[in-house]
């Protein structure tokens, strides 16, 4: 049976690693305001030292997002200083979660060498699928919250959970 991106089993040396997903191509580090709120608990920072409002041209949906590049990087380390309270977009890295598209993709070629492909039995590493259900909570909140934000001509897409290679 082909591979689904969900299925597809990662695991990752991230403590090698230097700020490549930091840099990912698809720069939309989505937040929902829980996420702010414990990036704004855990490191006493301002929500507007970190969040930008970003309006989305194809729905006219105004969204909360990282400004990027990120404070919480370490410039010299190239180390998040935030590692455990990093938002799900991060933690879901190689994989990237589109709420506005409702697809998921995959992006190995920041990861390099320090990315390995498992078998999907495996014991070790960790796939999507892991995580639907906190995607999907967390898809509704950014949704909900873009909503109020919204002017009220803003489209909202359907949900596309049911589709190949949606989160
Ligand atoms: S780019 Fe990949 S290996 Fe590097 S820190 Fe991010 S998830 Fe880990
Ligand atoms: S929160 Fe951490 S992992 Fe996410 S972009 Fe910032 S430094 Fe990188």
């Amino acid at each position: 049976m082909p591979q689904t991106i969900h299925s597809l089993r990662v695991e990752t040396t991230c403590a090698k690693c230097k700020d490549n997903c930091c840099s990912q191509p698809y720069d939309w580090v989505y937040l929902t305001q829980a996420e702010i709120a414990r990036l704004t608990d855990a490191t006493g920072r301002q929500e507007s030292d970190f969040v930008v409002k970003r309006t989305n041209v194809v729905t006219g949906g105004v969204f909360a997002a990282l400004d990027l590049p990120c404070v919480f990087l370490d410039k010299l380390s190239g180390k998040c200083t935030v590692h455990s309270v990093r938002p799900l977009v991060c933690r879901l890295f190689p994989f990237y979660a589109d709420p506005v598209t409702g697809q998921a993709m995959f992006y190995p070629s920041q990861c390099g060498s320090n990315l390995v492909l498992l078998s999907p039995d495996s014991s070790r590493g960790w796939n999507l699928a892991q995580y639907r259900g906190a995607v999907e909570e967390w898809i509704r909140d950014i949704w909900k919250e873009a909503l109020k934000r919204s002017p009220k001509n803003a489209s909202y897409p359907a949900s596309k959970t049911d589709s190949e290679g949606s989160p």
